[in-house]
């Protein structure tokens, strides 16, 4: 009888795209399915075998891949909690496309409190990696074959590296159109424009056809709610944009606001006292802190260069002379970065990559309708200053 009932439901609805299993790491996933799969590195230490978790949520109707990852540098922490939130509070049956999360890509970090690989060398700089190459090389090539090139975006979640601390930011390489779509698509928060060193994921995703954006908050070595939250809020934004899911929520303004940035650096070295907070409004020639060298007592102050934004600075600490110490962010509009950013409504892979919820088994809400993303404000030329940021 039950049966039968579902039957007649099943007839009394138009047929909509039905998804199919999902082939990943050697699994296969259903519709509808949440499963734990496992990423197996091919290099490890002395023979052991290091399994890398991967959660995977594969809904019942197509849409895009969403791939989320963390710790890729193993001390930053507030993105694996971002993955963890995120991930767990999907409805796998109700999702659209599949959300992939990485929670901990340097699980060999991570272990040892370590934003480095056990050879010390930052597995941020090596992708897309090679087969035949050092052995970062390869756990890159690894990673980014088996799990980023099933992509359709991703998301990269950092913190601030070296005692550092940021005001939670997007970066991301705003000349590329489906880059800034994902930005847009994010909601309310700071894009800092930045092309991406070569080797990191974001720029190796990006070239090899998966946009991918950096999402950067706090500091490393802590979990920090007020960073955590943000990235969460803007991750399910993301998603609800991408079509993927119609939860609702709420992330104030919608409109994502632009940055270049240039960094202030130590011209002394000593001990650094900061007398300005991250997210703080300055002028030019403000005082953003000194440095006195606790021998001799010289003291020098550090000012702001032009008017902008602290969008990221160095926590108190002892410095030396060249030191990256304040990141002043002067907001700008997406298109003064290139013309390729001048909006005019989603691009063609906005188009491809997203769903719709107007589909015939899954009445749209009225007041939940997709976002339509926002026209942008005019731009001015602002210069790249690629070369002058930290590390990711
Ligand atoms: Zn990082």
């Amino acid at each position: 009888m039950q049966g039968l009932i579902f039957s007649l439901l099943l007839l009394g609805t138009t047929a909509a795209p039905q998804q199919t299993p999902l082939a990943f790491l050697g699994e296969e996933v259903a519709p509808g399915e949440a499963r734990q799969l496992e990423w197996h590195p091919s290099e490890s230490f002395i023979g052991a075998d290091v399994t890398t978790p991967v959660l995977v949520a594969h809904g019942p109707h197509p849409g895009p891949t969403l791939c989320l990852t963390a710790a890729v540098h193993g001390d930053e922490l507030n993105g694996v909690e971002i993955v963890r939130r995120v991930f767990h509070e999907v409805d796998p049956q109700a999702l659209r496309g599949t959300l992939v999360g990485v929670p901990i890509v340097n699980l060999h970090g991570f272990r040892r409190s370590s934003r480095y690989l056990p050879d010390r060398r930052d597995l941020n700089r090596y992708f897309p990696g090679a087969p035949g190459g050092s052995s970062a090389s390869r756990i890159a090539h690894s990673f980014f074959d088996s799990i980023v090139r099933n992509c359709d975006a991703l998301v990269d979640l950092h913190t601030g590296s070296f005692h550092r601390t940021n005001l939670p930011q997007l970066r991301a390489d705003l000349r590329q159109r489906p880059v800034l779509d994902l930005t847009r698509g994010f909601g309310a928060t700071v894009v800092v424009h930045s092309v991406g060193a070569i080797g990191t994921l974001r720029r190796a995703a990006t070239d090899a056809g998966v946009p991918a954006i950096t999402y950067e908050a706090g500091e490393p070595m802590r979990f920090q709610p007020s960073e955590v939250e943000p990235g969460v809020a803007g991750v399910q934004t993301l998603m609800r944009a991408l079509g993927m899911t119609r939860k609702r929520t709420l992330f104030g303004d919608p409109e994502p606001r632009y940055y270049t940035s240039r960094w202030v650096r130590a011209d002394q070295g000593g001990i650094l006292l900061s007398e300005i907070g991250l997210g703080d409004e300055v002028d030019a020639g403000d005082v953003l802190g000194s440095i006195t060298d606790p021998i001799t007592n010289e003291r020098s102050l550090l000012q702001a260069p032009h008017a902008g934004r602290v969008l990221g600075m160095a926590l108190n600490q002892v410095v030396i002379p060249g030191f990256a110490v304040f990141r002043i962010g002067i907001e700008t509009a997406a298109d003064a970065v290139s013309s390729a950013a001048q909006w005019n409504g989603p691009s063609a892979w906005w188009d491809r990559v997203g769903t719709d919820w107007e589909d015939p088994d899954q009445p749209p809400v009225a007041s939940e309708a997709v976002p339509r993303l926002l026209p942008p404000s005019p731009l001015s030329e602002v210069e790249d200053l690629e070369a002058h940021e930290r590390p990711e």
